[in-house]
């Protein structure tokens, strides 16, 4: 499928529906999740299965093909026509379109959505050969600069950093820590962090070490802090200059890849004191992305809207050029099939309907 460029400033949304993980099936779970086209799938309430809800998103990816039942003799297709997708599926709809989109000079966001344990690292940043979004649009933007002619110069920085409670990690120094890093306004550029680690890439070798060591600087440092990594958003922006030096133009686009935190919510059980504080904060930030974009949709499809919230968080602000204006903005929701995670993935999917 060919994604439609930015031109209507419109959310393209898209789910993907995990495989069971061995936990799901150990309890024994059963499918709630099935799949009528490429772009419509229907969740039944496991409680009252006559209660069954219908979402239509721009693209929807399940994880098997067809009626099957998996070697546990679970249920892992509920119709023939939903097909599977792989990770080279999800690139080939959605980090071309980004890659287009950079190109092109727009700037192109993805965002990854859900509960903790839905997909969403699968997804972003894949495990071993099955290579997530992130490392096949870095891949291809070199393959692609490679190939590209002698009047054509290009520039490439990459970043990474974490927000944990609305304050700011940058992942690629070792030195600085959480909430040393401010967010300032400038007239032009709009919101921005001040001293954040910016490195200039040639090749895709290069990102991907830098996206090793960032991923574990995350790690140790949630290991340290005693939490868990799902409670923080991973924000990765990848900053394309392109110089076109017979025309005397340039481009400048940024693509921006962010890993939400875990999307679920914190009951009171279990929550108590500085993880309630936590949670809530993560709560505020998805709520005001969740706002933003829905002002956003509403905004492209000609509805009057007067103010886009995007001062209500640290998150919002960071992806204010990154979401309005010149850009293009994916959403991925991931979802579990099962029937113990029906009312996360109810939860995702309303989220997700907000977004168109
Ligand atoms: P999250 O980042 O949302 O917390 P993960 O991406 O870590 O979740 O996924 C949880 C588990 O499910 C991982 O073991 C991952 O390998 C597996 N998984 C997730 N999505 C898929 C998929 N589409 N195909 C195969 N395995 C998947």
């Amino acid at each position: 499928m060919k994604m439609p460029l930015p031109s209507s400033d419109r959310v393209i949304v898209a789910v993907r529906v995990r495989p069971f993980s061995q936990r799901e099936k150990n309890f024994g779970s059963k499918c709630v999740v099935s799949m009528h086209s490429r772009t419509t799938l229907t969740v039944q309430d496991p409680k009252n299965p006559e209660h069954v809800k219908t979402f239509t998103f721009d693209l929807a990816y399940w994880s098997h093909s067809g009626f099957q039942k998996d070697k546990d003799g679970v249920l892992i297709s509920a119709d023939p026509t939903s097909k599977f997708a792989g990770q080279r599926d999800v690139f080939h709809d959605i980090g071309r379109g980004i890659l287009d989109s950079a190109w092109q000079g727009y700037n192109a966001t993805l965002l990854a959505y859900g509960q903790t344990g839905s997909g969403k690292s699968y997804s972003m940043i894949g495990f071993g050969a099955n290579k997530g979004i992130i490392p096949s649009v870095c891949e291809e933007l070199f393959q692609a600069i490679e190939n590209q002619g002698r009047n054509q110069e290009y520039q490439v920085t990459f970043s990474m950093l974490e927000i944990y409670n609305e304050q700011i990690r940058d992942l690629l120094s070792r030195t600085k820590k959480l909430g040393g890093l401010k967010v300032r306004e400038d007239q032009q550029l709009g919101f921005y962090v001040e001293g954040l680690k910016s490195v200039p890439c040639e090749n895709y070798a290069q990102i991907e070490k830098l996206m090793e060591q960032g991923t574990k600087i995350r790690t140790t440092a949630s290991t340290n802090m005693n939490t868990s990594s799902s409670r923080s958003h991973m924000v990765i922006t990848i900053q394309l200059k392109q110089v076109f030096l017979d025309k005397a133009l340039t481009k400048q686009s940024s693509i921006n890849l962010v890993d939400l935190a875990g999307s679920e919510r914190q009951r009171s059980s279990g929550a108590e004191g500085d993880r309630l504080k936590e949670g809530s904060r993560v709560n505020l930030s998805l709520t005001s992305l969740g706002n933003v974009i829905s002002a956003l949709a509403d905004a492209a499809i000609g509805k009057k809207v007067l103010h886009i919230p995007y001062r209500d968080s640290v998150l919002t602000k960071l992806l204010q050029s990154a979401l309005g204006g010149n850009s293009r903005t994916t959403l991925i929701a991931a979802i579990s099939p099962a029937d113990i995670c029906y009312e996360e993935t109810l939860s995702t999917l309303r989220y997700a309907e907000r977004a168109k």
